[in-house]
Parts: C-alpha cells; sequence; structure tokens
C-alpha cells in the first residue's frame, strides 16, 4: 500500500521494537476505511488508540524478524521457518495473562516477552537486545572436494576466519568463525561445504535503563532443541518473575543452572 510522505515520517519516529506492528495496523485500518494510500489521517487515528487503550493492543509476546525471507542473499536457510513455531509456542504460555498478574498496574508494550530471529549473524532485526534472540548459523565443513586454491574463501570471509597455508585446503579458526555460511557459498569447487545448520541462541538482552546485552549459549542448535530450550526458560521466566520484570534481570538474580547441561559460550 502507498504512504503519504508526512505519514511515513510519522511512523519512523515510532520506536523501533513496535514500528513494524504500528505499520501493519495503520495500513489494516486504512484498508478497512476503503482507503487507498495511507495519511496523517490514519497515524493520528492509530496514535490515539497505542496511547489511550495500550493495554488492548498488548498481547503478551512479539515474534520478529529481519528481512532475510524478502530474498536478502546473506540469509542462512535453515530448512525451517522458526517463526509460527515460536508464536504457537509462545501461546501457549499465555503471557499477558501471566503479566497481568504480576505486572502493578496496567499492561504496556514494553512488558512483552520479546523474540527476534535474524537469518544471518549481521543481525538485522537486533536479537542481541530482546529477550531472547535467535541468529541463524551454518558452520562449514571440508567434503573430498580438492581445493583449487582460489582464495574466494579467504575474500568472502569477513571475520579472518580462514587460512590456506598450512596444508592441503582451508584451516577454520573456530573462534573467529561467525557460521555466516559465505565460505561455503563463494567455494566453486565444493571443498567448503555447510555442516551443521540451525540457530545461535541469546538469552536476556535488554534495553532501557540497565541495558544488557543477551548472553549467547554455545552452541548451534536444531529447530527441535531451539524450541524446547526456549519452552525451559519460558517456564522458568514465569516460575521466578517479579513484578513483571525482564527476562535479563531475572538471569541476573537466578543464573542459567536451570538450563543445564547447556552452558554459555566462551570468549
Ligand atoms: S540479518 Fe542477515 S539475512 Fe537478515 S536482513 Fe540482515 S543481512 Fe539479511
Ligand atoms: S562461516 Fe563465515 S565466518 Fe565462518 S569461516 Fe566461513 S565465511 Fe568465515
Ligand atoms: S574457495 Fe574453495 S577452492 Fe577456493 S581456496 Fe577456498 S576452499 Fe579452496
Amino acid at each position: 500500500m502507498e504512504w503519504d510522505k508526512d505519514a511515513e515520517q510519522a511512523v519512523a519516529k515510532v520506536p523501533f521494537f513496535v514500528r513494524k506492528r504500528v505499520k501493519k495496523r495503520v495500513e489494516t485500518e486504512a484498508q478497512q476505511a476503503g482507503a487507498t494510500r495511507v495519511t496523517m489521517t490514519h497515524v493520528t487515528a492509530c496514535k490515539q488508540q497505542y496511547l489511550h487503550h495500550q493495554e488492548d493492543e498488548v498481547q503478551g509476546f512479539t515474534v520478529e524478524s529481519c528481512f532475510g525471507q524478502s530474498g536478502c542473499p546473506n540469509r542462512i536457510d535453515t530448512g525451517k521457518n522458526l517463526s509460527p513455531h515460536l508464536e504457537a509456542l509462545l501461546r501457549t504460555h499465555k503471557l499477558k495473562e501471566f503479566m497481568q498478574s504480576r505486572v502493578p498496574g496496567p499492561l504496556k508494550l514494553h512488558h512483552e516477552f520479546r523474540i527476534t530471529l535474524a537469518d544471518c549473524p549481521n543481525g538485522c532485526s537486533r536479537p542481541q537486545i530482546v529477550d531472547i534472540g535467535l541468529i541463524s548459523a551454518s558452520l562449514p565443513t571440508l567434503s573430498d572436494a580438492p581445493c583449487s586454491e582460489c582464495g574466494a574463501c579467504l575474500a568472502a570471509c569477513k571475520e579472518e576466519a580462514i587460512t590456506l597455508n598450512a596444508g592441503p585446503g582451508p584451516q577454520f579458526d573456530w573462534q573467529r568463525c561467525l557460521a555466516c555460511g559465505q565460505c561455503a557459498r563463494a567455494c566453486p569447487t565444493g571443498t567448503i561445504a555447510q555442516d551443521l545448520s540451525g540457530y545461535r541462541i541469546l538469552l536476556g538482552g535488554k534495553l532501557g535503563r540497565h541495558p544488557r546485552l543477551g548472553q549467547e549459549l554455545s552452541g548451534i542448535f536444531s529447530a527441535e532443541t531451539t524450541l524446547t530450550i526456549i519452552d525451559t526458560c519460558l517456564t522458568h521466566f514465569k516460575a521466578q518473575n517479579k513484578e513483571g520484570e525482564r527476562f535479563g534481570e531475572l538471569l541476573n538474580r537466578t543464573g542459567l543452572a536451570f538450563l543445564a547441561p547447556y552452558t554459555l559460550k566462551t570468549t
């Protein structure tokens, strides 16, 4: 749907964590009113609704993702569209009702439990600053195909995680590798292949008065294990939550022993 410039500029000023939702909502309301273009009138009406009836807008959780599925060439295809599974899982935890029982006063959008998925380590959807951030990951491995020493993998790796001079074929520095999958894409001989693909998991990120970057678990997890870990986190969040605190604050108090055998990644 087309937008008037002033309407577009007004929505650009909405805090990023609700911008996508507000934009969709404004478009829906404009469509329902029979408009073919979004104007400032639609934006103002929606703003009033958010300001004065915010609790009605709260659904208890948000699941956001980057624009990878719209054709971003950096996207790592994990073979599964995780978002609907995440939403289904979050719904089973009835987080709106739970937060209503914990938060003194009316619920606000910032009380929602936020999960964000980024389809590569560039992290455009900011997985580091939400309750649970997921980053699609693809680890490289070596196949039997001989290396032509063309150097394409060196050029593709922004982390300088590959060397070519210590033996036949490339060597990887796993401390540097971010599992972005670019070297396997660049390799013309198939010497570098995709090994394990799945998700990196970051826990307890937040902004606000006491910002905290999400802490990363060690490993790359399958979709099924990722959902199990998130389920365990939500159960812990609900069992330990005090007055609607954010997951990161709660983890500062409780630590991660509840997630054993999983441990934090060491840097
Ligand atoms: S996070 Fe990666 S895949 Fe997603 S939009 Fe950004 S660059 Fe593309
Ligand atoms: S997966 Fe990415 S970071 Fe890791 S070695 Fe390949 S290009 Fe470098
Ligand atoms: S891109 Fe492939 S063929 Fe070229 S140097 Fe790297 S591993 Fe060897």
